[in-house]
């Protein structure tokens, strides 16, 4: 799909605009203007201490951000990008500091969404977070951005986001790679392109997290979010089950399929909320961790971060 021009002037004149993405949906804004990028912050209601990831649509536009590219990260773009990982670089000095919270490294990934390809090649590099308002899950349909945001907010139009859950975050400024945000891309991947052992970052267990937006609570609902077995069923909430097809309007059996349930989470947490649910009930998923490791541990970031 071609975007249209109007929301290339929007990001040209300094606006912000939220686009889909492969991921969720993101909220842009001129990566080279910091005024513009100020409006994100304002509109999410996001802490200035969160930074935010830079969103590119060539190869090339790295050398705006980051002086020297280290040769695992060349190996990992060449694997992954376009793709949900997100990489973490020593930046440029002028990178500004309102994209980095003023840390010394920045966040680049680019995505594989043609529509957001489009649009960043003809706007060039934008800063852009989820676009939901801040702790609320994050948007995977043009519907959620507009709820959060409001009817006249604008939003390329787009599909529901194909992984519906945030990139793989990986700082490699150290000597060990560490997957600082869980995503679709896990470890193992990552450990086979790149011959290499990756961490997995423990953030809770970190009294300083390396990636600011751990210390944030994260895709919640109002309703309240519960994870483990299923004993009796309640009318008053929503269960994504893994064998239950009872059949009740309120209990979505997903069978282990761990890649519709890491698309659905949070437009069942958004439909939840909508739909006056007290709680969300996710039956446990552990047996299915063979079956897709990497998104095993995404979701189950995802759910700890909710029901907290
Ligand atoms: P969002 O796009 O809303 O998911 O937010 C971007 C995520 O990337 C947040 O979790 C940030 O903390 C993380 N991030 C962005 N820049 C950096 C950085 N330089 N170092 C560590 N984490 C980062
Ligand atoms: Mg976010």
């Amino acid at each position: 799909m071609t975007v249209d021009q109007t929301y290339i002037d929007i990001i040209k004149n300094g606006g912000v605009v939220a686009f889909p993405t492969e991921t969720v949906y993101g909220l842009g804004a001129d990566a080279w203007n910091a005024q513009a990028i100020q409006k994100i912050f304002e509109v999410k209601g996001r802490p200035s201490d969160n930074p935010l990831i830079v969103h590119i649509s060539d190869i090339v536009q790295l050398d705006e951000f980051v002086d020297e590219i280290p040769d695992i990260a060349r190996t990992l773009t060449q694997h992954f990008w376009p793709g949900p990982l997100t990489m973490i670089f020593p930046k440029k000095q002028q990178v500004l500091d309102i994209i980095t919270a003023g840390l010394g490294t920045v966040a680049i990934r680019m995505p594989d969404h043609p529509t957001a390809i489009d649009f960043i090649s003809r706007t060039g590099p934008l800063a852009a977070p989820s676009a939901n308002t801040s702790g609320r899950p994050s948007p995977t349909k043009t519907t959620h951005v507009r709820h959060d945001f409001g009817a006249d907010f604008p939003v390329i139009d787009g599909d529901f986001s194909r992984i519906g859950l945030e990139s793989t975050v990986l700082d490699i400024t150290g000597d060990t790679p560490v997957i600082l945000r869980p995503g679709k891309i896990g470890a193992s991947e990552i450990e086979q392109a790149i011959g290499q052992k990756v961490i997995l970052d423990k953030a809770e267990s970190q009294s300083a997290p390396k990636s600011p937006g751990q210390k944030y609570s994260h895709y919640k609902p109002k309703a309240k979010v519960v994870y483990g077995e299923i004993s009796d069923l309640d009318k008053h909430t929503l269960y994504l089950t893994q064998n239950n097809s009872s059949g009740s309007t309120n209990v979505v059996c997903y069978n282990g399929d761990l890649k519709k349930l890491s698309r659905e989470l949070f437009d069942q947490f958004r439909q939840a909320d909508i739909q006056g649910y007290d709680r969300v009930h996710i039956e446990e998923i552990e047996d299915f961790k063979p079956s897709n490791p990497a998104l095993y541990t995404a979701l189950k970031n995802r759910i700890r971060k909710a029901v907290v």
